[in-house]
């Protein structure tokens, strides 16, 4: 999957819960969801509120205890919002992109 260069506009976030993470005919997507929950090609028009939120890498990165943390944003890696848990994830680019 090509990463956007787009990082100007924050991407929107999807019914599902990610962040839009691909385009399907021109529209936002959520690339993990998709045929999987619904709302994985619907906007949400009413997305939380990530302000003072911080998002961590979905990976462990044990050794030294470093989770990538940082702010929470839509144009995070695979940005996932998770109401019900401290902290949101995303992927920090650890294992590599492809
Ligand atoms: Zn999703
Ligand atoms: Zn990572």
């Amino acid at each position: 999957m090509a990463h956007s260069t787009e990082t100007m506009v924050a991407k929107p976030m999807m019914k599902c819960g990610h962040a839009a993470n691909a385009t399907s005919e021109g529209k936002p997507v959520c690339a993990i969801c998709v045929g999987m929950k619904p709302g994985a090609d619907e906007i949400d028009q009413s997305p939380p509120s990530l302000a003072g939120r911080k998002a961590i890498c979905a990976y462990s990165h044990g050794a030294n205890g470093d989770r990538g943390e940082t702010d929470s944003r839509t144009n995070l890696p695979f940005f996932e919002h998770r109401p019900n848990e401290a902290t949101d994830r995303y992927y920090c680019g650890c294992l590599g992109w492809n």
